[in-house]
């Protein structure tokens, strides 16, 4: 599943096509991308209009078009941002395809957990501003984390680290990497954590972050070698510090990997 790195950089694909208006919508309205979205609107609404700009927050992004025309993307499971050729036929799993004189901008996503919504106002969409701050942002900071922390006591805090509305953007590989950095155990309850561990975690989390948006975010190249997540998914994937067995536990419906040495 994407995460906010991932995201990044699927959001940056379209912009090949800034400033060039779009010629032509081409959609199937009665996909489940488009709940709770009219898609003769956007159809309607898009053509000859200028894309301006995007931007992405958390696992979610926003395109702007001219004439106050704004476009939600959520890629979900399996969701993919990609540019085509001008004279591109969409495949099955291509839901939303925007022409351009000289290219096709297309959504593409096989399980359709994904989103796409549409809006039109001078203002932006009220369901883009939800008021959760972004983890490089300065206003993430360990009062914000503390705060958050203090009203989930009772779940493991693996759990809480993939919580959007305090942990935006954050998925499964990201929040195993927190917690093996930050040295803390996945299923250990939140409301037992020490002010230490709550320290290192909200650390742990912005440095996560960064560098993800570093090597993924702007390139897709993988994060640093030494890296849990080269690990997680082997079999017998070992610590990268000093090679001792991972273990894998289910926690909230989410296979977690973490090292019981460094993870104590
Ligand atoms: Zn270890």
């Amino acid at each position: 599943m994407p995460e906010l790195a991932e995201v990044e950089w699927y959001r940056k694909q379209w912009n090949v096509g800034l400033g060039k208006k779009i010629v032509d919508v081409r959609l199937d309205g009665r996909n489940r991308v488009f709940r709770g979205t009219d898609p003769r609107e956007l159809h309607r609404r898009l053509v000859d209009e200028k894309f301006l700009s995007s931007e992405a927050r958390g696992k979610r992004m926003l395109f702007k078009f001219s004439s106050h025309n704004w476009l939600g993307i959520h890629l979900g499971m399996t969701g993919k941002i990609r540019v085509e050729s001008g004279n591109f036929h969409p495949n099955k799993h291509d839901h939303l395809v925007l022409y351009q004189s000289e290219r096709a901008l297309v959504f593409t996503d096989s399980r359709q957990f994904g989103r796409v919504r549409f809006h039109h106002g001078r203002e932006g969409p009220d369901w883009w501003d939800t008021g959760v701050p972004e983890i490089i942002s300065a206003e993430f900071d360990q009062r914000f984390v503390d705060r958050f922390l203090d009203r989930h006591r009772k779940a493991p805090i693996k759990s809480v680290v993939l919580l959007q509305n305090g942990f935006s953007g954050i998925g499964n590989w990201m929040a195993d990497e927190i917690l093996w950095r930050a040295k803390v155990r996945p299923p250990k309850r939140t409301g037992k954590l020490t002010r230490h561990e709550r320290a290192a975690i909200f650390r742990a989390t912005k440095f996560v972050v960064r560098r993800s948006l570093e090597t993924l975010g702007r390139n897709f190249t993988d994060p640093p070698k030494n890296w849990l997540i080269h690990q997680k998914w082997r079999r017998e994937g070992v610590c990268p510090l000093h090679r001792t067995l991972l273990r894998h536990t289910i926690i909230g419906g989410r296979t977690t990997a973490w090292c019981p040495r460094c993870q104590k």
